[in-house]
């Protein structure tokens, strides 16, 4: 899916966090090899680069994108087919690895005003000459929600801002309930499934989301053909299933469909979206805001149109009528490998999506394009003689955009083999001119700086770190400032959800980076039909010198992990950022203690009510629960331990290089499993799919993502109990990853 949120990855913005001793000093050039292999290994990633050709790129993407190529669609099939076959004349074991998935496709949609005035929506995307592939209507998928309900639903309308819980606390200051009506909501400041998830739990029997010129329109520049972004009638397709209770197929979550397991009906099935849901323009949002009578939208709410913003409810009445087939459809996976001469029970993976919304030149091809080039550029170093010494798996997903279906039930399907043999998942999606992005594992964030260390910037000659640094140095938050300048390695983000890393890290522990160059690329052509070839090289990345250098950055961490003597994880940097995690939720408690204080006591004073205009509809506020003092102790000493094993397996890293080869492939055993140590068998309260205690997807904020969540989010919802359940979870859950670094350190002596 490759979301709006992507550019915000990194830096990611630690308060409070000391900078600390760099061991970059007293380190190998390269993490996990010798000097002699570190020069062996430079020299084979000088050759892998010398292999890639934007040319390839091009007419890669202007093949993929010629036709809709969404979840069971011919071209999809079409696709597969075309990257299984590159792959076996490259020289790699590649086939189709097939599963079969639930995928809602539209069959009636309907939206109309129905009164004061009577209007009905196009809910069409209008073609454009300068657009070649727009025009095409055939296995176009129109403009919808993937997981909507059925339904038929007549209601007056209310603006809920982002729709997200705070803005229903707004509207519940200003005396609106959305109790039985539809709401109307901007994309933007969630990921869209919570829009409706939390309309629903208000009572609202339907939702309409629309994109606002103000985030993503005329607001930000030239509209498309003239500009990149988003003209009238652009829509943002997109899938609303519950991604934060879990990916995959809704009828088979934490399983692939077989003789086994059966699906759950559509009834059952707890990630479906339980009242319909309606992406729609601007250009037919207009006439709906513009009836909206009530009071005048907070000024924050307001947005680009050329209206006064009401709230609602009414006079504004729609009608919303939605129809799915409900189809069980094939997904095909594209794996292929290519064996590890030494080590061939350790897998290294690669993966990024085929499939698309419509035609998806930016999401997902220019990723998949870039991962096709690096499979070659592979294909031409084992023709020379060179072989990697792990296995390596590359992986091309299908059905990613309705929920991660095709990565999840691959994952799902494979689970007990993916446990023992996986080392790493590498993931890419849409990619464009710019900056770095990378997030992930933090064990991983050394590894990262060491290649963007090496991988040069096309546009200024610099390397990419140091491209961002200067960047980060520019535009961070205080703290990112002064840590760019005085902390070795940038700091990556935390993976939250929104593409297929998800259920390697969330739900098998399996360490993984997702990383993509974006920034300069920016545009309204997200999930629309004008995500097309044209749009891509008019304005993304013409001509594909980041398609390449986001190749050679997959590329040179594919090639690092599969011949390191030591696989390059590293503790510090990981310790360092579990400590500004913990640091970050005992603010997070203290603020909300005294704010719960503050306002509890000027409610008791009468000041609310004091203070209000009488003209305006009032509602005294409740009583706020305010937060007890929680024992964080088992928490700080198990944090204390995380930087002492750190240090100590950073000092014992020197005498790795002459383990003899039983040693150190028992070191790599240990190395490669200990991130499976931060998931809990139990999983996170209400979603035991997500099982990772470090990282997940926020529950209210979808793709955005909440660390240490089960500490940060009981915190939130004000479950005094529960985050005291998670310090004692999460200190369990690194007293148990620290166990398994001291035993690695312990191999070296
Ligand atoms: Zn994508």
């Amino acid at each position: 899916m490759h979301h709006l949120f992507k550019r915000t990855f990194i830096p990611i913005l630690l308060s409070g966090l000391a900078a600390v001793p760099s061991l970059a000093q007293q380190q190998p050039s390269l993490l996990g090899f010798g000097t002699e292999a570190a020069k062996k290994e430079l020299d084979l990633e000088a050759a892998f680069d010398k292999q890639l050709q934007a040319n390839n790129l091009r007419d890669w993407m202007k093949r993929m994108t010629a036709f809709p190529h969404q979840l069971g669609s011919p071209y999809g099939l079409n696709n597969a087919l075309f990257l299984r076959d590159k792959l076996v004349s490259w020289g790699f074991d590649a086939r189709l690895d097939t599963v079969h998935v639930l995928f809602p496709m539209p069959k009636v949609r309907i939206l109309e005003l129905t009164e004061p005035t009577k209007f009905k929506a196009s809910l069409t995307e209008k073609p454009l000459k300068e657009d070649a592939t727009s025009a095409q209507t055939k296995d176009v998928l129109p403009p919808y929600h993937a997981f909507s309900a059925n339904g038929d639903v007549t209601a007056e309308l209310v603006f809920v801002n982002y729709g997200v819980p705070d803005d229903y606390e707004e509207l519940a200051k200003l005396g609106v309930d959305v109790k039985g009506k539809i709401v109307i909501a901007k994309y933007g400041g969630s990921w869209r499934g919570i829009k409706p998830k939390v309309a629903y739990e208000h009572g609202a029997i339907g939702c309409i989301i629309y994109s606002d010129p103000k985030e993503d329109g005329y607001f930000q520049g030239d509209v498309y053909p003239k500009g990149a972004f988003k003209n009238e009638s652009g829509v943002q397709r997109g899938s609303v299933v519950d991604l934060p209770l879990a990916p995959g197929d809704p009828l088979t979550n934490g399983f692939v469909a077989d003789a086994q397991h059966k699906r759950l009906s559509l009834e059952e099935a707890p990630a479906m979206m339980k009242i319909p849901v309606l992406p729609i323009s601007y250009g037919d949002a207009l006439p709906l805001l513009k009836a909206l009578g009530g009071q005048v939208a907070p000024a924050t709410w307001r947005g680009a149109l050329p209206i006064t913003y009401h709230v609602g409810p009414g006079p504004a009445k729609v009608h919303l009528k939605l129809e799915f087939n409900f189809d069980i459809v094939p997904c095909y996976n594209v794996i292929a490998t290519l064996k590890g001469s030494e080590f061939p029970d350790q897998w290294v993976i690669r993966g990024n999506h085929h499939d698309a919304w419509v035609f998806g030149a930016a999401d997902p091809v220019s990723g998949a394009v870039a991962e096709l080039e690096e499979a070659r550029a592979l294909g031409e170093l084992v023709k020379t003689g060179w072989k990697p010494k792990r296995t390596i798996v590359y992986c091309w997903w299908d059905g990613e955009e309705p929920g991660l279906l095709g990565s999840t039930e691959w994952v799902e399907k494979y689970q007990s083999i993916l446990k023992e043999k996986a080392v790493v998942y590498l993931n890419s999606d849409g990619n464009g001119r710019g900056y770095l992005g990378a997030g992930g594992s933090h064990t991983l964030e050394k590894f990262v700086n060491q290649v963007g260390r090496d991988v040069t910037d096309p546009e200024k000659g610099t390397s990419v770190i140091e491209r961002l640094r200067s960047r980060t140095i520019l535009n961070g938050s205080p703290t990112a400032k002064q840590e760019a300048r005085s902390r070795t390695d940038l700091r990556i983000g935390a993976l939250g959800s929104g593409s297929d890393y998800t259920p390697f890290i969330q739900h098998l522990g399996i360490a993984s980076l997702n990383i993509g160059y974006g920034g300069e690329d920016a545009g309204g052509d997200y999930h629309s039909i004008f995500d097309s070839y044209d749009h891509y090289t008019r304005f993304k990345d013409g001509d594909f010198a980041y398609g390449v250098t986001l190749a050679k950055t997959l590329g040179r961490s594919v090639l690092r992990f599969a011949n390191a003597d030591v696989l390059p994880f590293d503790f510090s940097n990981f310790a360092n950022t579990v400590q500004g995690y913990t640091a970050e939720v005992k603010k997070e408690l203290e603020a909300a203690r005294t704010k719960a204080e503050d306002h509890n006591k000027v409610l008791g004073e009468g000041r609310f009510e004091a203070a209000a205009d009488p003209k305006d509809p009032f509602v005294n506020p409740a009583v706020e629960s305010v937060a007890p003092y929680l024992n964080f102790a088992p928490l700080d000493n198990a944090l204390v331990r995380l930087e002492q094993s750190a240090k100590a397996f950073a000092s014992a890293s020197s005498k790795f290089s002459a383990l003899p080869a039983d040693k150190l492939k028992e070191l790599n055993e240990i190395l490669y499993k200990t991130e499976r140590k931060l998931i809990h068998a139990d999983g996170l309260p209400r979603r035991p799919w997500y099982r990772h205690q470090i990282y997940a997807p926020g529950f209210y904020t979808g793709y955005g993502v909440k660390t240490l969540p089960m500490i940060r989010e009981a915190i939130e919802q004000k479950n005094w109990k529960e985050a005291e359940e998670g310090i004692l979870r999460v200190s369990g859950v690194l007293e148990g990853f620290v166990g398994e670094v001291e035993k690695a350190s312990g191999v070296g002596r």
